[in-house]
């Protein structure tokens, strides 16, 4: 791991840990990471990867990766790649081997034969569904199955058999004997193995009875020897569960601690695999790696650096309390990060075409312009070429302006940024009325006729237009419209997340630019020229984030 990752807090989990530690429990931190590979890690997922990579390093203790991988249904090994390359990238290690939850199916299938044995687990008859009636509901208690009180031996019996194959689907299941009546439904009996002919992508046709979540988890973490077991808020309820199955086996102290924190719900977005999936099946995204998506895959093509998840990560923090993350923290810390790492240079997304009359045809004049122009330190720069006619952003001009609008208009004047001052005398318009070209003269100096605060003239970007570079630019926005989506994709998608400005125009500099160079263009945004549509010729540039606070 680097050392110049800067570790997590995770306050009131380092609290935890320091008390572990001085009551003497624990004397080393070994947490762990533990993705179920059915979908791509978002950034909710990072959130976790965080502090528990970050506390591990902190600590000088260790942290696992390991694929929860007991539901074979829904997993492949599509998504085991994707987490193993969204963690590195990340910037964290993790300690010795990929570890897998299927690596420990026989010592888990031990373990239940031990349970049973002790009475603590039983072979239950009754189909999922029945189980399911007999749970009963927060108010009311459950009921015992019939076959709750059959022997030891019958059980271990019929276990055998489930894991032979000799029952169909679904006929039988493995259950904890507990207590029917605890007002904490994840105690009534929870099912911990059920029978699915289902192949696994690591163990194949090996199995046909696989362990719950619950049972598999709790297990997988004593035998690992991890010290603290990080989770979500949801898993509270779980708890009692957790350790029960490790007091039932009477696994030897110390044992895993289990600490939940509140997971992270971020506006205008959905975080849920289910949402997801969703979302790419019906095409309403390019993609796991769409960069409207909160996928670590989409956010690293949007050009977000690991750091600036990290950031972000690391600012929020972890609570116990459940809550909404505004977007604007996700957008300030990749501002913050970019801000001092991206030259500032020019690109027209929607060009209008200036034709400067009193500058001669086939002249040009070189200005120089700083690539960082607010580090003093930093003195790199390029040059930027004014001609007779040059491109303008579309927007930067009004035929009617209002009062509020500073930029150019009919008789105004503005400052083109590191060049010269240009005066508006007069607009071509096309058939359609629309405004395809406006007349200017240059001068060195302010004229009057700015329509800034005191006569100031507004600071605008430009390029030349015959030697600027064609680009693709593509605005990406937030991919739903309401800050708190349910997932009802027809009235809350926003139809704008992605425009594209097909005909942008680049400074000449930008030439050979490779895919992934970030840079800013100056008032619009940060930008990335796209990993996957890597055109040398016509580049296309995804926008990361625009400049502007937005809350
Ligand atoms: P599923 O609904 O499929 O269980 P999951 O989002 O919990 O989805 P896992 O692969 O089980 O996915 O998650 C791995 C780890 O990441 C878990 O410890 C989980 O608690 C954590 N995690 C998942 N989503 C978030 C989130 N939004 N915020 C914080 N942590 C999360
Ligand atoms: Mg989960």
């Amino acid at each position: 791991m680097t050392s110049k990752i800067e570790a997590s807090s995770g306050n009131f989990i380092r609290a935890f840990i320091d008390e572990d530690a001085a009551d003497g429990r624990y004397n080393r931190v070994a947490t762990r990471f533990p993705p179920e590979p059915n979908g791509y890690l978002h950034i909710g997922h990072a959130k976790s990867i965080c502090p528990n990579f970050g506390l591990a390093l902190d600590y000088g203790g260790s942290c696992n990766l390991r694929f929860d991988d007991t539901n074979p249904v829904k997993e492949g090994t599509e998504y085991v790649e994707s987490i193993e390359n969204d963690v590195r990238w990340l910037g964290f290690a993790w300690s010795g081997p990929i570890r897998y939850a299927s690596d420990y199916f026989e010592r888990l299938y031990e373990c239940a034969e031990k349970l049973i044995q002790k009475g603590l687990a039983y072979v239950d008859d009754l189909s999922a569904e029945e189980v399911r009636a007999h749970r009963g509901t927060l108010t009311d208690p459950g009921r015992n199955s019939p076959w709750r009180d059959r022997g030891a031996a019958e059980s271990l019996d019929l276990f055998r058999r489930m894991r032979a194959g000799e029952f169909p689907d679904g006929a039988r299941s493995l259950r904890a004997k507990i207590d029917m009546a605890s007002p904490n439904l994840n105690m009534r009996d929870p099912t911990l193995y059920r029978i699915r002919r289902t192949s696994h992508h690591r163990t194949g046709e090996q199995w046909v009875i696989y362990p719950m979540y619950d049972y598999t988890h709790c297990i997988s973490d004593a035998i690992e020897g991890i010290t603290h077991s990080i989770c979500t808020l949801e898993f509270e309820d779980h708890r009692p569960l957790y350790d029960w199955v490790l007091e039932a086996l009477d696994w030897p102290a110390p044992r895993p601690r289990q600490i939940e924190f509140a997971r992270l719900n971020l506006e205008y977005t959905v975080m849920s695999k289910r949402k997801l999936m969703q979302l790419v099946k019906d095409r309403h995204v390019e993609g796991w790696d769409d960069p409207r998506l909160p996928t670590l895959a989409a956010l690293r093509r949007r050009g977000l650096t690991p750091e600036a998840v990290r950031l972000f990560c690391d600012r929020i923090g972890v609570a116990k309390r459940d809550s909404w993350i505004e977007y604007y923290w996700l957008e300030k810390a990749v501002r913050d990060d970019l801000n001092p790492l991206a030259p500032r240079v020019m690109a027209v997304l929607r060009p209008l075409k200036v034709v400067v009359e009193n500058w001669p045809a086939g002249q040009s004049r070189e200005f120089s312009a700083p690539f960082f122009p607010d580090d003093a330190g930093r003195t790199e720069s390029r040059a930027l070429v004014f001609e007779r006619e040059i491109f303008i952003e579309a927007e930067d001009f009004m035929p009617d302006p209002p009062k509020k609008f500073y930029r150019l208009g009919p008789g105004r004047e503005v400052h083109l940024r590191w060049g010269f001052y240009i005066h508006c005398h007069d607009l071509v318009r096309d058939a359609e009325g629309r405004v395809v070209e406006l007349r200017c003269t240059y001068s060195e100096e302010p004229r009057g006729g700015g329509a800034g605060p005191g006569g100031q003239p507004a600071v605008i970007h430009w390029v030349p237009a015959g030697r600027a570079r064609p680009a693709r630019v593509r605005l990406y926005d937030r991919l739903f419209k309401t800050p708190r989506p349910k997932g009802d994709l027809d009235r809350e998608l926003n139809p704008d997340s992605l425009v594209e400005c097909p005909e942008a125009r680049l400074e000449p500099a930008l030439t050979g630019l490779p895919p992934g160079w970030r840079c800013q263009f100056e008032r619009l945004g940060y930008f990335i020229t796209d990993e996957k549509l890597h055109d040398r010729e016509r580049p296309v540039f995804n926008r990361i984030v625009p400049l502007k606070d937005r809350r």
